[in-house]
C-alpha cells in the first residue's frame, strides 16, 4: 500500500456539534497524520466550486446552502492507503446505510447533513487539496 494525501473536511454540521476533536482523534488513532489544517466560512463561490462536479444534481443548491451555513474545517491527510481509509472511518454517503461505529453512522443527520467530506481518488484529493491549501500550503511530515 502506498502514502497517500487525502482532503477531509468537517462540513458546517460536525463543527456546530463540537466535533472537531472527536473526528481528528478518529483520523490519528487509525494512523492518519494531519498535514494541513484550517477553519474557514465558505463563501457561495467556494462551495460551488468545490462541488461542481454535482452542479446539474437536483440537490445542489441544498448542498451549497448547507456548505456555507457555517465554518467547515479542511485538512489534508498523509498516510498509508489515506484515501480509502478516510472514507471508510467516514462511513458511507447515507448514515443509514453507513457502517456502525463510522462518523456518518455516529452523528450524521442525513444524505446531505453527513458531517464530513472526503476524497474519492489519489486524483480528485491532489486537486481538492490544491484547491484549499495552494501548491505549498501542505507541510511534508517526516515524524
Ligand atoms: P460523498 O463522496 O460521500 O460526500 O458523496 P457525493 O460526492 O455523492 O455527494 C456529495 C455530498 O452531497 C454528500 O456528502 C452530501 O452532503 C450531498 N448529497 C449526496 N447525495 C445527496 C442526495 O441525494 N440528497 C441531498 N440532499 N444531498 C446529497
Amino acid at each position: 500500500m502506498a502514502i497517500e494525501r487525502t482532503l477531509s473536511i468537517i462540513k458546517p454540521d460536525g463543527v456546530q456539534k463540537n466535533l472537531i476533536g472527536e473526528i481528528f482523534g478518529r483520523f490519528e488513532k487509525a494512523g492518519l497524520k494531519i498535514v494541513g489544517a484550517k477553519m474557514v466560512h465558505l463563501s457561495k463561490a467556494q462551495a460551488e466550486g468545490f462541488y461542481a462536479v454535482h452542479s446539474e444534481r437536483p440537490f445542489f443548491n441544498d448542498l451549497v446552502s448547507y456548505m456555507t451555513s457555517g465554518p467547515v474545517v479542511v485538512s489534508a491527510l498523509e498516510g498509508e492507503d489515506a484515501v480509502a481509509l478516510h472514507r471508510k472511518l467516514l462511513g458511507a454517503t447515507n448514515p443509514a446505510e453507513a457502517d456502525a461505529g463510522t462518523v456518518r453512522a455516529d452523528f450524521a443527520e442525513s444524505i446531505e447533513e453527513n458531517i464530513g467530506h472526503g476524497s474519492d481518488a489519489t486524483e480528485t484529493a491532489a486537486q481538492e487539496i490544491e484547491y484549499f491549501f495552494g501548491s505549498d500550503g501542505v507541510c511534508a511530515r517526516t515524524r
